[in-house]
């Protein structure tokens, strides 16, 4: 009988030792500690008391006892001697402090038994097993225990690493997840495993769908900036040494369609052994960098452009005035004069937009606010151009119950000058130009429509841009900055009103702006 029941113990413990090193979730280990080792004990109940990382210990898991007593026991984990030497292993005090628990309680529990689980001599926790009767436990019974709990503590030790480094991995995978730069993580066969959710947003791959593609799908270029993408860079393995990432920059085509501009840098990671392991890219959108770019860059030619003009021709016809061995009659040199006088107005302006333009972009426009009559600011503007060309008919015709609007008068007057300058600019072949104005409940609108050229529906929303200049524009010879609508669309706006275009190519232009109206009429 005796025999028979080592015997069983012994199998008893295999089994056990085997199941116990497959078992990773901690919770679920511990209770299968416990059980085993009260059965083979042939105990009633028990506890597993885990050292935390602060040193103090916490009851782990319990076996055999109502959960709610439980706690009540957390005096038999005072005083467990941390520095291990296993013959000698023994909590002061132990037998009395279960004996007044138990008394408190109403427990029948009487033999206790404690043994450290112990890997050399660290020690991770406290193995207890409580018999309600029968006899004392024995050397024989702590000597099974002290086996089992090794084994135990090895198991114990390995499901704490696991739920550690898997803790760890879900908050790396959430910052990588959450984190607004786009991130792509690919194997060492350039097989996408990480997909983050601001990638998504920025190249519209579905994260599960592209999770096992290879990079070259999931990252189509439609036009590099760098000289090479990642797929020629890594032909016959990783181009660079380990430290140094590697940048490509480009457009890509997006999933659903069109394109973005990014930057990718990416960096490999590779194993002990200088194997490729993985490969992480960290990809930003820089449109905003390439507007920016973009825009300095139109801005120095047409800049450059524009101001050249201008000053070749006076610098030429004051060369001419200035020579010594010819007499220029007064004709001759009052066109001359006034060509100089021309240019620099045209400098003038130019600058006062440039200037306005950079003003613009570092706050908003600042308005001097008065009441406006805009029938006799538009004669007044409309007058001054009717000196300037003899092709053009140029009829105002707003009717004085306009209603008046509050603004700045010297800002709408640049508004009318701008879309006036430009309606006689954009219709070579002369025609009539009308500034007409209506209002509405809660507008005055005003109208300026000439027979011009007109404008290519795609061009309409963009002529507004700074720096925006018609294709046939830029080819053919009309001057300008494309700076004119920008800043008239700012000061309208400026006023809370809206400027808007309608068109037709060959037919002529009609821009209107409306300005909201004044309650009073006049
Ligand atoms: P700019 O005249 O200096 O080019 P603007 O901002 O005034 O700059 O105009 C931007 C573009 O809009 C022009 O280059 C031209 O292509 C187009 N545009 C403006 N006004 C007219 C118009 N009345 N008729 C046809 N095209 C126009």
């Amino acid at each position: 009988m005796l025999v028979d029941y080592r015997v069983q113990q012994r199998e008893y413990l295999l089994d056990i030792s085997r199941a116990l090193t497959a078992e990773l979730n901690l919770d679920d280990l511990l209770q299968m500690v416990l059980s085993a080792a009260t059965k083979m004990l042939v105990g009633q109940a028990g506890l597993i008391a885990l050292r935390s990382l602060d040193g103090n210990f916490v009851i782990g898991a319990s076996y055999g006892l109502p959960k709610p007593l439980v706690p009540y026991f957390q005096p038999l984990l005072a005083d467990i001697p941390t520095d291990v030497e296993r013959t000698h292993f023994a909590i002061p005090g132990l037998a009395e402090k279960l004996g007044q628990i138990v008394a408190r309680l109403g427990l029948r529990l009487q033999q206790v038994v404690a043994l450290p689980m112990a890997i050399g001599r660290n020690l991770i926790g406290v193995l207890y097993i409580f018999r309600a009767y029968g006899s004392r436990f024995t050397a024989d019974d702590r000597q099974i225990l002290a086996s089992f709990a090794d084994q135990a503590a090895i198991a114990v030790h390995n499901a704490q690493l696991y739920e550690r480094i898997s803790r760890e991995k879900h908050r790396l995978d959430a910052i990588l997840e959450y984190t607004a730069d786009g991130v792509l993580i690919l194997d060492a066969a350039y097989r996408v495993v990480v997909f983050n959710r601001a990638l998504v947003g920025l190249i519209g791959w579905p994260a599960a769908e592209a999770l096992g593609q290879s990079h070259d799908d999931v990252i189509p270029w439609a036009h590099l900036q760098t000289e090479m993408d990642m797929a020629s860079a890594v032909r016959g393995g990783w181009p660079l040494p380990s430290a140094r990432p590697l940048y490509v920059e480009g457009d890509l085509r997006r999933y659903h369609g069109g394109t973005v501009s990014v930057g990718i840098t990416y960096a490999p990671l590779f194993d002990v052994e200088g194997h490729l392991v993985n490969v992480i890219g960290n990809v930003r959108d820089i449109t905003r960098f390439r507007e920016a770019d973009e825009i300095k860059s139109t801005f120095v030619s047409v800049v450059s452009h524009e101001l050249k003009t201008p000053v070749a021709l006076i610098k030429g016809y004051a060369d001419t005035l200035m020579r010594e061995d010819a007499r220029w009659d007064p004709d001759v040199m009052r066109d001359s004069l006034s060509v100089i006088l021309e240019e620099a107005d045209r400098l003038n302006s130019l600058i006062d937009n440039l200037l306005d333009a950079s003003r613009l972009q570092a706050s908003a426009l600042p308005l001097e606010m008065d009441e406006v009559a805009l029938d006799a600011l538009a004669e007044r503007v409309a007058s001054r151009f009717r000196t300037q060309t003899e092709r053009h008919e140029i009829v105002v015709t707003i009717p004085y119950e306009l209603p008046i609007v509050v603004g700045d008068e010297g800002r709408i007057e640049q508004v009318l000058n701008n879309l006036i300058s430009n309606a006689i600019k954009y219709s070579p072949e002369g025609g009539r130009i009308e500034v007409s104005g209506r209002g509405t409940p809660t507008d005055v609108i005003i109208t300026v429509s000439d027979q011009g050229v007109g404008i290519p529906l795609e061009e309409q929303t963009r002529v507004f841009e700074r720096f925006f200049r018609g294709t046939r524009e830029r080819h053919q010879r009309t001057s300008g900055a494309g700076l004119g609508l920008y800043l008239a669309k700012a000061i309208v706006e400026a006023h809370n009103g809206r400027i808007w275009v309608e068109s037709d190519v060959g037919a002529g232009s009609a821009f209107s702006f409306s300005i909201p109206r004044k309650s009073s009429h006049r």
